[in-house]
């Protein structure tokens, strides 16, 4: 019986340098634990040379293929791009920054061989995060782990999915997806092993305060309806509220008291105006997901593929296939 192939995905966003450092760490552990793999990197459409060390790395090596995005569609598109070009038995995702210590990959395959389909990495330590990062990170993990019972502490993107868990995943539709949610949804024989998570190996993390913004509110919106639940919860709250003062307030002027009160109106105002506000606002995240989701737009575009070591030997043969 033949070796099952590995496939190795990863997203690359102005990784420069990192990208040769990459192939080579993703070499050499594979290589060293004798598994049979293929790498399939993903350039998110970088602005700097990572696509031609790419392109130069799918020359060298028949193992390593890489596709362009046509423009920079976010590491969740770019997941997904490299997904759909994965044809192993079974898949890893990983981050190209080596914060993902690809060293834990042959622990991964040998529980998927022990009959796990999704094998998750989750983090022993969070080596490389800043205080604010790790704070905000464990604010929306517990909050989203609470709101929706998809556990998200301590989870990474770093994960293997078998085939059948794959194809599963490959079958939700929706335009704006979220991997850690999604291939947590799916379910499937589960496994974890632990890792450390290292510090980023080039430059800064490639996100932005307003793309993180935006992952978090589409994880949401695409695991719950808690938030608008939470509005109407709010409504409820305010309208007892109203009761009880107007009672009081009603119960002084009989009793003749004065009823002071410009400030309180003032306040009153501007808590009601917040509540309406926020409530509009969630209920405007829910009906963007959906204009989104009915627009069907393609979740991203592959502007080129890299050329083989094949077609480079014998460029004739290959385009008469
Ligand atoms: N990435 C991407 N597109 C983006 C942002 C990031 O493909 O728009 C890739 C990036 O190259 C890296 C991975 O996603 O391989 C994780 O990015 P990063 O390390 O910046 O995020 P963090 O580790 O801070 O979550
Ligand atoms: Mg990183």
């Amino acid at each position: 019986m033949n070796d099952p192939l590995i496939s190795v995905v990863s997203p690359i966003f102005n990784e420069g340098e990192g990208v040769d450092r990459f192939v080579e760490r993703v070499g050499e552990v594979l290589e060293g634990a004798g598994l049979r793999y293929e790498l399939v990197l993903v350039d998110d459409g970088s602005s700097d040379d990572s696509w031609s060390r790419i392109a130069h790395r799918a020359r060298l090596d028949a193992r390593v293929r890489g596709v362009r995005l046509s423009r920079n569609f976010g590491k969740e598109a770019a997941l997904l791009a490299g997904l759909e070009q994965a044809g192993g038995d079974a898949i890893v995702v990983i981050d190209s920054d080596l914060q993902h210590p690809p060293s834990a990959i042959p622990a991964m395959v040998r529980r998927w061989q022990a009959g796990a389909h999704v094998v998750e990495a989750v983090k022993r330590n969070r080596t490389g995060q800043s205080l604010g990062n790790r704070l905000s990170s464990r604010v929306f993990n517990t909050a989203f782990t609470g709101l929706t019972r998809v556990d998200l502490v301590n989870a990474t993107d770093f994960r293997l999915l078998g085939r059948p868990a794959l194809d599963a995943l490959r079958q939700m539709p929706e335009h704006s997806s979220f991997f850690r949610g999604t291939s947590s949804w799916i379910g499937f024989t589960r496994a974890t092993v632990e890792v450390d998570i290292d510090h980023r190996a080039g430059g800064a993390s490639r996100w932005t305060l307003r793309g993180l913004f935006r992952l978090a509110v589409n994880g949401l919106t695409s695991f719950t309806s808690a938030p608008l639940h939470l509005v109407t919860l709010a409504g409820i709250g305010f309208a007892l509220f109203s009761v009880v003062l107007g009672v009081q307030t009603l119960v002084r002027w009989i009793s003749g008291g004065s009823v002071a009160g410009f400030t309180t109106v003032i306040l009153l105002l501007l808590v009601t105006g917040t509540f309406v506000l926020l409530g509009l606002g969630v209920i405007g995240e829910y009906l963007a997901r959906i204009h989104e989701e009915v627009r069907r737009r393609p979740r991203y575009l592959i502007q080129e593929r890299s050329a083989g070591v094949f077609e480079q030997l014998v460029p004739e043969q290959h385009a008469e296939r």
